[in-house]
């Protein structure tokens, strides 16, 4: 039996185009014709009909999923003889196991991100190269676009490197299609092969079927075992790979040196610390010599002779201090405060009380 024929719809004919038209084309000849088709300018009987038929073709065709999935089914089927097989719509070799993979590339200008998807029948090769070509012109032209460029690229090298989207039934459908061709050219072992990778896309009851009946009276044929061509680690994988692991790699190494530098710090803190601060104890009573008054409109007083020491008080301007040490190959000294706490000060910020004229 032969499946219906679904190119009666002649979604191409309708408008006026061959089946290799581009988008562009596409487009422009659906706003032609529908400027000429619009039942506001047309009342003649029969123009609302073929402006909904003209309305189906264009909403299958400008969509390349759609599109896809209607030339798949729309290819003659000839009655006797063999039937054609599928081919990669890339390299044109005929494959056993074709697949329909829809890829996405982002490519940003200025503030606005476009994210393109690139789909078609593969072969497992130019899927491959077809994923790297995208990432890769992700990586470079996609995360220019604020805000979402970054967002939508993150997004797409992560669909590219899992194996770009695979939609399950058309899938299923150009297996068996493919699983048929295979049939009619006398390779059974290969028909049954593709029907089993047709049947792997499908949950479908109506497909499920489809499938089963294709088999049957191939039950007792051998079934040849396919190389694994579409395996998810491979050659694309590593390489989308790579880029990814680099920076994971870098990254790691800074944050490394970086935490090195704080180690580095703390210990230099603790050895501070720890060795005793050596100063030159000045007299503590009676000279007014060594009273001083601060100049900072506040100045905190640490617990070392180092930006690094803890605050013990924070001074207004002109509070009285006690000088009472020198903290020697620095320009630290040791202040007692009125309430007669120690601690250590920049001498930069003092000035003797003598001198302080008050503003
Ligand atoms: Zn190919």
């Amino acid at each position: 039996m032969l499946p219906p024929q679904k190119d009666r719809k002649n979604y191409y004919s309708i408008l006026g185009l061959k089946t290799d038209a581009t988008q562009g084309q596409i487009k422009t000849a659906y706003r032609k014709k529908a400027k000429q088709l619009h039942p506001d300018s047309n009342s003649y009987a029969g123009a609302e009909d073929k402006f909904m038929q003209l309305s189906e073709a264009y909403q299958v065709l400008r969509s390349p999923l759609q599109r896809n999935a209607y030339d798949i089914d729309k290819k003659p089927q000839k009655p006797l003889g063999k039937l054609p097989l599928q081919n990669c719509s890339w390299c044109k070799k005929v494959t056993a196991q074709p697949r329909f993979v829809i890829f996405r590339e982002v490519v940003s200008h200025n503030f606005h991100s476009e994210a393109k998807e690139i789909s078609g029948v593969f072969c497992s090769d130019c899927a491959q190269n077809a994923a790297i070509r995208a990432s890769f012109k992700t990586w470079v032209l996609g995360w220019w676009g604020m805000p979402f460029g970054f967002i939508l690229t993150i997004a797409t090298l992560w669909r590219n490197l899992l194996g770009g989207r695979k939609p399950k039934t058309i899938n299923s459908r150009l297996l068996l299609k493919q699983a048929k061709a295979f049939q009619s050219q006398g390779e059974f072992e290969l028909a049954k092969a593709t029907a089993e990778q047709a049947r792997k896309y499908t949950k479908s009851p109506f497909y499920i079927n489809q499938i089963n009946s294709f088999k049957a009276p191939l039950k007792g044929k051998e079934t040849k075992t396919l190389k694994n061509n579409w395996r998810f680690f491979n050659r694309s994988f590593a390489v989308q790979l790579a880029p990814i692991l680099m920076i994971a790699i870098i990254s790691g190494a800074f944050s490394y040196a970086f935490r090195d530098d704080e180690i580095k710090t703390k210990k230099s803190l603790e050895i501070v610390r720890q060795e005793e601060i050596k100063v030159i104890a000045l007299p503590e009573n009676g000279d007014s010599e060594f009273i001083y008054q601060t100049t900072s409109e506040f100045l905190h007083v640490r617990k070392g002779p180092s930006l690094h020491f803890g605050i013990i008080s924070t001074l207004k301007k002109y509070s009285k201090v006690r000088l009472t040490g020198l903290v020697p190959k620095t320009s630290w000294v040791r202040i007692k405060t009125k309430n007669g706490s120690s601690g250590f000060v920049l001498f930069k910020h003092l000035v003797k009380s003598k001198y302080v004229k008050k503003d």
